[in-house]
């Protein structure tokens, strides 16, 4: 099989009947062999019920229904399970990519040996104020932070290599940085093309203003469990240890120059009244937490059942 399409559909009831015949129609014109898998996610309105007469006039189309709304995530991630392709393609259902991309991108994976090409909607037709900038803002900030040079880490047509799809895990809201977890699999030749982006036709957006704050929030757990997830020792030891040696110097400080005052008669305060004791306190006591929290961050590691999983390449 040469070709797999995902579509997660998520009420797109209306756009698939288009969709689906588009990219029949781009597929046939290149004589591709390939499969169209939707993943209905939870859909209430007739996504459903359309999928099933696709399926049952084209035997390319397969689709799958999840009894309940579990996100975009959850949805490429039982797609990448199914994909039987060698290239296996996710794309949108709402008709704002364009399935005339797949030839190019198809042909970048297979002859310019990406192990995944990123679209990149140049001209991204969606509202300037409410997606356009904070995209730009966004993508700058993942770009610094994940070291992948792409315009558009969040596009939803993208082509990989089958086997990085079966190599990666997508969960939670993490389908915004696949990048970047592909990356931390070792498939490093990442690469970005400009496509075509048209507006929304039927119904309407899924994600709201808060994608961007949990955009950043995803960004930071994946960054710290890239850097540190395999040994949290080596984050909250230092931290703990900074934080413990501070508060160390300041109480060391605080008890010397009470006795120094004492010996020569001066008038000294009480330690207790001294701002800086508090200070010392504090930094102690968060010290210790930070070192608890490397301890128990190692436990928790240590029970990681994916602790020894590494993608080997190749073996001879
Ligand atoms: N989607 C999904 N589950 C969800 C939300 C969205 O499968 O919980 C799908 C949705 O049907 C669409 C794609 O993810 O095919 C992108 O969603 P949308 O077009 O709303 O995002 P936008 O283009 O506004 O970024
Ligand atoms: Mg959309």
């Amino acid at each position: 099989m040469g070709i797999s399409v995902i579509i997660p559909a998520y009420n797109e009831a209306e756009s698939l009947p288009e969709l689906s015949a588009w990219i029949a129609r781009v597929m046939q014109e290149r004589g591709y062999a390939y499969e169209v898998l939707f993943v209905d996610d939870g859909s209430t309105d007739g996504t459903w019920s359309t999928l099933q007469a696709l399926a049952a006039e084209d035997p390319h189309v397969h689709a799958l229904r999840f009894r309940r709304n579990y996100g975009k995530s959850a949805a490429l991630y039982c797609g990448f399970a199914r994909a039987r392709g060698e290239v296996v393609f996710t794309m949108d259902a709402d008709l704002q990519d364009s399935p005339e991309e797949i030839p190019e991108m198809y042909r970048m994976i297979r002859e310019e040996g990406y192990d995944l090409v990123s679209g990149w909607k140049q001209h991204r037709k969606d509202n300037a104020l409410t997606k356009n900038l904070p995209s730009k803002l966004y993508n700058a900030t993942a770009r610094c932070i994940t070291g992948i040079k792409l315009h558009d880490m969040n596009c939803g047509l993208k082509a990989y290599r089958a086997e990085v799809v079966k190599s990666i895990e997508v969960y939670g809201e993490m389908h915004r940085y696949i990048p970047y977890l592909a990356k931390n699999a070792g498939f490093t030749i990442i690469g970005e093309k400009p496509v075509q982006h048209a507006k929304r036709k039927y119904g309407k957006s899924k994600f709201g203003m808060n994608r961007f704050v949990n955009g950043f929030l995803d960004l930071q757990t994946l960054w710290f469990l890239t850097k540190f997830g395999g040994n949290p020792m080596h984050f909250f030891g230092v931290t703990g240890l900074l934080m413990f040696l501070v508060g160390f110097v300041m109480t060391v400080w605080i008890i010397v120059e009470k006795l120094v005052q004492q010996a020569h008669g001066l008038k000294f305060r009480a330690v207790t009244e001294q701002p800086l004791f508090y200070l010392a306190l504090v930094a102690v006591v968060l010290g210790v937490i930070l070192f608890l929290a490397g301890f128990i961050g190692e436990m928790v590691a240590r029970s990681n059942s994916d602790r020894n999983r590494y993608n080997i390449a190749e073996e001879l």
